[in-house]
């Protein structure tokens, strides 16, 4: 759903309520007429794919309880009657659209977002363009990067589901100094004994430690932290066999936003009593990740500069006095890095780790080990 649009006669990103009275101040005296379709139709774009063809779809209300369903929001149609939004646009709904992990990392920001860290990125975003730090052009060139760069199949994702539990397994065993696998009847007590696991435990015994320390810290954050492992297992269940785009290129830009996101959390008095200051937990706030992004987008990529910028804002009391700048959609470019990480490393590692059938071992591990546990 569409919340807010780019518009290239308001030179700006509005929402619905804010485009109309816009509307009506500068254009028309009407919103019921087809001069107010024609004009929206010409003049509106998706803020991410840049489509046209939009259209206003009304708020939604149920019969049975009066209460609504839906909120207005732009639509987009292309001439053929179909959906306008490019595949790769978080927007698309074709009936080919494949909800990819990619798309978590949208932010809308309208006034009403109730998420707590969005609301102060909002003003932190107003403050800054009011400023004139940044304009609304470079959030949607930045988007345009993002999307470039994510448009770009580079290779397909394979199936290495049992790739990343045994991985995840051969740092547990690492770290607990354990070589060998041993039955222990007395775990079937536990009301979490899973098989699987003690399956992925035991293939785990048969490996080296890889080495991780060219892939640096984010496979194995991905790897051992649960958030990061689950989103890893359920991206490859979701979207194995397409293409998508290697992040390993992003990881160097993925280390200083998150450097910077920290900094802006330990800055604000009101985020850093906010539950997700924490070192890694900061990865998964989308809006302060999105805002620390942007301002090194602008910036080249310099942590200084981008800093700079963060402070020059932080320390402005002035009043924001047009609330319409934050309307932008942000994006975490970064969004489940660690989970990413974790599988291109697994891929990597299953290629030359290992020359034999993933599944077939772990099938036959796995009776193995329902026998010697006597599961019947
Ligand atoms: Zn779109």
């Amino acid at each position: 759903m569409t919340l807010t649009a780019f518009s290239h006669k308001f030179n700006g990103e509005y929402d619905l309520s804010q485009y109309k009275n816009l509307y009506l101040q500068n254009v028309g005296n009407s919103l019921l007429d087809i001069q107010f379709r024609n004009f929206v139709a010409e003049d509106v774009e998706c803020p991410h794919c840049n489509a046209k063809g939009a259209y206003i779809v009304n708020s939604g209300y149920s019969k049975l309880t009066k209460q609504a369903v839906r909120q207005e929001h732009f639509a987009f149609k292309g001439e053929d009657g179909r959906d306008a939004h490019k595949f790769f646009c978080d927007y698309y709904t074709g009936s080919d659209k494949h909800k990819v992990a990619s798309n978590e990392g949208l932010i809308t920001a309208t006034k009403y977002s109730r998420n707590f860290s969005t609301k102060i990125i909002r003003s932190y975003i107003c403050k800054g363009i009011s400023l004139g730090l940044f304009s609304q052009l470079d959030i949607r060139n930045m988007r345009e990067w993002f999307f470039e760069l994510r448009s770009q199949k580079e290779y397909k994702l394979k199936d290495c589901y049992h790739a990343l539990w045994i991985l995840k397994f051969i740092l547990y065993n690492h770290y607990k100094k354990t070589t060998v696998y041993e039955v222990d009847k007395s775990k079937l007590e536990y009301d979490n004994f899973d098989i699987d696991k003690e399956t992925y435990k035991s293939l785990a015994t048969r490996f080296q430690v890889p080495n991780l320390d060219e892939d640096g810290r984010n496979a194995i954050l991905g790897l051992s932290l649960s958030h990061f492992f689950k989103k890893s297992l359920q991206i490859v269940q979701n979207e194995k066999d397409l293409w998508t785009f290697n992040r390993g290129f992003l990881e160097e830009k993925f280390r200083i936003t998150t450097k910077l996101a920290t900094t802006i959390l330990t800055m604000s008095p009101i985020l850093r009593e906010s539950p997700t200051n924490k070192p890694f937990k900061v990865m998964t706030d989308n809006p302060t990740m999105a805002y620390a992004a942007l301002l090194l987008f602008i910036s080249n990529w310099s942590y200084e500069l981008a800093l700079d910028k963060h402070k020059r804002i932080n320390n402005d009391c002035s009043e924001v006095d047009n609330d319409n700048l934050g309307n932008v959609m942000g994006l975490n470019p970064f969004v489940f890095f660690s989970s990413w990480m974790a599988i291109e490393f697994a891929q990597r590692w299953k290629s030359t780790a290992w020359d034999v059938e993933f599944e077939k071992e772990f099938q036959n591990e796995r009776e193995r080990l329902r026998a010697c546990y006597e599961i019947s």
